[in-house]
């Protein structure tokens, strides 16, 4: 079996933690009896610098044209001051999403237990947790209508949250499949006591719950849920929640790993997936060879348990990081006394030592 990979690395650091995740993938398919075939396309500043634009047509149809998408991270101060309709997260990234049709975002969210005590959060509260944010990408107050009107004193501005009974069936039915295959448990997130949007989605989830009566659901309101997910977060398995609240819900939820190095995602939904780190372009720390590449790595995890149905391959990469990580390696972000600190490409080799 020969996967394509639509390869896309971006701008910052997303060239340097990209070909470490690509080199996890050659081994873990050479282990497993699979290969790929990755062909590289500019995206982000890259593809501005040299086409003027953002996200090339030639990019999009490669990436229409592969069995997933693998991303780095994309813009950076460079860009900052472009117009908007160039700048490379709006007019790269959102468009990319919508033309694969992508409307699920998965963000996974475990402690490591090695890297614990680093944490701000306690011990008893965060061990073992073990969760996944499903975040709707398409609807909701991002994308409903927005206004703007003069008043006698001031003004009024508009924003309308909207969603249908489509948009939220399909989201709620990926997250009762993943759920399927983890402990069987979905709760959702809304605002059912204020909200109307809300109430549709909390019907429409109850009436999809009927296909899947070995899965358990349970309703929550987004505050219960912010204060849950600090108070004991191993009370969830899969979190279903609509846009806005998942933006807020999933940055809350990434503290629970460490760092946002640590953190992978994946936006499913359509035919081809798109598989990328939780974290941006780190201008910061780029082409200084410190970039954390697990983030990258547990994503190229993500692509071959979702895209590939290769849990197995999957589950072994992630063994590999955390063995690394119980042995006491460390990049910058996540380094703590008594630590060995290894750069981006170091930190790859010892995973690929332990596969
Ligand atoms: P974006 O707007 O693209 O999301 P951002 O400004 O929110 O970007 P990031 O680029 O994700 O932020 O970086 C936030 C901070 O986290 C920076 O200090 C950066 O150096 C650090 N950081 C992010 N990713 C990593 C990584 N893989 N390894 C080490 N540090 C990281
Ligand atoms: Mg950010």
């Amino acid at each position: 079996m020969t996967y394509r990979i639509a390869v896309l690395p971006g701008d910052g650091i997303g060239v340097e933690v990209v070909p470490q995740a690509l080199r996890v993938l050659e081994k873990i398919g050479q282990k497993y009896g699979f290969s790929f075939e990755f062909t590289e396309a500019l995206i982000g500043g890259a593809a501005i610098d040299a086409t003027g634009h953002p996200l090339p047509a030639e990019t999009l149809a490669l990436c229409q044209n592969s069995d997933a998408v693998f991303l780095g991270a994309i813009g950076g101060p460079k860009w900052d001051s472009l117009p908007v309709h160039l700048r490379p997260e709006g007019a790269a990234l959102l468009p990319l999403r919508k033309h694969l049709g992508l409307y699920a975002n998965i963000r996974p969210c475990r402690t490591f237990s090695a890297l614990i005590d680093a944490s701000t959060l306690k011990r008893e509260v965060i061990e073992g947790t073990e969760l996944l944010v499903m975040r709707e990408l398409t609807g909701g107050l991002y994308f409903g209508e927005k206004k703007r009107e003069t008043m006698e004193n001031g003004e009024r501005a508009i924003d309308t949250l909207v969603y249908t009974t489509e948009e939220v069936e399909r989201i709620v039915r990926l997250a009762f499949e993943a759920a399927r295959k983890r402990r069987g448990e979905v709760c959702s997130v809304d605002k059912a006591n204020v909200l109307e949007s809300s109430r549709l989605w909390r019907e429409t989830t109850n009436r999809i719950a009927a296909d899947y009566p070995d899965v358990t659901l349970t309703h929550m309101y987004v505050d219960n849920c912010a204060m849950q997910l600090v108070r004991y977060p191993k009370q969830f398995d899969v979190i279903v929640t609509e846009n806005m609240f998942g933006d807020i819900l999933t940055d809350q939820a990434s503290m629970l790993s460490g760092s946002l190095g640590m953190l992978p995602s994946a936006s499913i939904g359509g035919q081809v997936a798109l598989y990328e780190p939780a974290h941006g372009s780190a201008p910061d720390i780029a082409g200084q060879k410190k970039a954390n590449p697990l983030a990258t790595i547990l994503s190229a995890a993500m692509m071959l348990e979702y895209s590939f149905n290769q849990v197995e391959a999957a589950r072994e990469i992630e063994k590999a990081v955390d063995t690394v990580l119980n042995k006491g390696y460390r990049t910058g972000d996540i380094m703590e006394a008594e630590k060995t600190l290894v750069n981006t490409e170091e930190m790859t080799d010892r995973v690929l030592e332990e596969l």
